[in-house]
């Protein structure tokens, strides 16, 4: 497969060329198309395997037809993987006039509120910041989440993040019928702990390993 086989509108087309990116990677190739027809996804891969761009690229190649606010929300364990994650959206995106937001721990809330305010499209969060602000924000919800991302999933997990994820999941639009919100988990492991999450947060997932 090339980028240009895969169905991806024109804006996304030149900002992948933009970026020299000529072949997709093993996991790109096998997750973006079954991305693309609409099926949840598990993705058991290492970092540096181009996986951020796995999820990324199906994204915004969706939101490029619906133009929502606060549309996905990609949940990490910390700070430096969030805003690497931003970085390869805005490059992605970089056509489409994409505007995301990090909400993550140890920065200033009101400054963050006031980003949330701008109505990004992505959100790049981790879990226990991000539930201060759905609980403190005035304003801010997830009603329109569409996508639901969790990336290095063992780690969130391993960070004790997981009553923060309980209570998010608990907050976000449903993901139990064709139109509702869809969802991939990607971690370099798949752990017992992972398996339930999976059971909870996804719907008839493909497991993908690269
Ligand atoms: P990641 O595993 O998402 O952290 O990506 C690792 C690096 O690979 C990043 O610097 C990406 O810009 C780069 N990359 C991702 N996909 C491709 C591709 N298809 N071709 C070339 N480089 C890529």
């Amino acid at each position: 497969t090339s980028f240009q086989d895969l169905d991806l509108v024109p804006e996304l087309q030149a900002t992948i060329k933009q970026l020299n990116f000529t072949k997709p990677t093993e996991i790109q190739a096998k997750s973006i198309p079954a991305a693309l027809k609409g099926n949840d996804i598990i993705g058991i891969a290492q970092t540096g395997s181009g996986k951020t761009a796995a999820f990324a690229i199906p994204v915004l190649n969706q939101l490029w037809y619906d133009k929502l606010h606060n549309y996905c929300l990609v949940l990490v364990p910390t700070r430096e993987l969030a805003l690497q994650i931003q970085k390869t959206f805005d490059a992605l995106g970089l056509e489409m006039g994409l505007k995301t937001c990090c909400i993550v721990g140890g920065m200033n809330m009101l400054e963050q509120s006031r980003e949330l305010m701008k109505k990004p499209h992505v959100i790049i969060a981790t879990p226990g910041r991000l539930m201060d602000h759905l609980e403190n924000t005035k304003g801010f919800n997830l009603k329109n989440l569409k996508f639901l991302i969790m990336d290095e999933a063992d780690r969130l997990l391993d960070l004790e993040f997981g009553p923060a994820i309980d209570k998010i999941l608990k907050i976000l639009p449903i993901a139990d019928d064709t139109n509702g919100r869809r969802n991939f988990l990607f971690s370099a492991t798949l752990t017992e702990k992972l398996n339930k999450l999976t059971k909870v947060a996804l719907r008839n997932p493909i497991l993908i390993k690269c």
